[in-house]
């Protein structure tokens, strides 16, 4: 079983209800109320189309509990849990800077922080090879105090501090793709150098003023909190030689125990919230990149953890591509639009591109 690649999902994280809204603020009574962005449909089409594909049936399902509060709390605040516990039992709220949910959302955020707790465990013990868990809310923006960016609870740092609880691990490294900086993840590792956070993202797009490159860690984590601020309109070749050129040498430097990835889908180039230019086929080439790391440090341990990704139709071709490369399977679905997006112009990396990554690699060295 080891060889096999772990799936995660849930049906009750599709019933999150983020309500009629387009982004996340109130545009008055001038504003037709739209489907919100942060909506079942782009996580259940991407699990259909793993059906009708074959996909699914190379994969190991696992199963989930809801996380206890006990995990929650080696991250969020006693008064950030009560508050949102008792929002949700009167029947919506929102967690802040943000993040509405309708009745019962903190026990669907308590299942979808579950199901990464199981997937790291899962992949930890060798029940699987690797592990994709495709939760919803999403949770890379959750901070100790607050939720924020559609994110209740952080799925991640609870994960990763439930396995350090068990002895399962000490250090990880988090590669965040999701367009946006992961900054509760950041907030929840900040002073530790058992986990490194590489957060690749939009130069200051959400939170604002967040994500800087002089963020770096405190103390004796320092060094271990690496800000990748990607300029508008990054395409394949920026995201490739960010993989390659920082992230690999970070990995390797700091030789992690298990691989997490903040798997958000909105650097494509269609998605409504990123201004990149990514195709599912960089998605397939950045997994395979770290696949080969995690064979070479960590015994091929690599989890995903589904965050963001805003486009119904796309977010499925690029979340298949990343779990057939997972799972060393091909089906036949063809994404007609990958072509078509890497022959746009500035898919090859910019001067003003490579300069970032150069600046960048003197960063290097603190990571050891
Ligand atoms: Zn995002």
């Amino acid at each position: 079983m080891i060889d096999k690649t772990g799936f995660l999902y849930h049906e009750i994280c599709m019933w999150h209800d983020t309500g009629n809204r387009s982004i996340y603020d109130d545009s008055g009574i001038y504003f037709q109320p739209t489907t919100s962005y942060e909506n079942p449909e782009t996580k259940r089409r991407l699990k259909n189309l793993l059906e009708v594909s074959g996909a699914m049936k190379q994969l190991k399902s696992i199963d989930s509990k809801v996380a206890s509060i006990e995990a929650l709390q080696r991250f969020h605040t006693e008064r950030y849990i009560a508050s949102i516990s008792e929002k949700s039992a009167k029947g919506a709220g929102d967690a802040g800077e943000g993040s509405p949910f309708a009745q019962n959302g903190f026990t669907i955020a308590r299942q979808s922080s579950g199901m990464a707790i199981q997937a790291m465990e899962s992949v930890l013990k060798g029940d699987v090879k690797n592990a994709y868990c495709l939760s919803r809310p999403p949770g890379h923006h959750a901070k100790r105090d607050t939720g924020s960016g559609f994110c209740l609870l952080g799925n991640i740092p609870i994960a990763i501090m439930a396995a350090q609880a068990k002895k399962l691990v000490k250090r990880v490294a988090v590669i965040d793709w999701d367009v946006h900086h992961g900054n509760g993840t950041e907030e929840a590792f900040y002073d530790s150098a058992d986990v490194l956070t590489i957060s690749i993202h939009h130069d200051n797009n959400f939170p604002a003023n967040s994500g800087g490159i002089s963020d770096r860690g405190t103390g004796e984590g320092h060094g271990y909190n690496f800000n990748i601020p990607l300029p508008a309109g990054s395409g394949i070749d920026a995201y490739l030689t960010t993989l390659n050129e920082l992230v690999v040498p970070a990995l390797q430097r700091f030789k992690p125990e298990i691989i997490v990835v903040a798997c958000g889908f909105d650097a494509a180039a269609v998605d409504p919230l990123g201004p990149m230019i990514l195709n599912s086929e960089t998605y397939r080439k950045m997994t395979n990149i770290l696949m080969k790391e995690a064979n070479k440090l960590c015994n091929d341990r690599l989890v995903m953890i589904h965050e963001g990704g805003y486009s119904p139709s796309y977010v499925p071709f690029c979340g298949l591509a990343v779990i057939e490369e997972m799972s060393g399977q091909r089906t036949k679905v063809v994404d007609t639009l990958s072509d078509e997006i890497a022959v746009w112009g500035q898919q090859e990396i910019q001067p003003h591109q490579q300069d970032l990554i150069d600046n960048l690699k003197s960063y290097l060295k603190d990571i050891c």
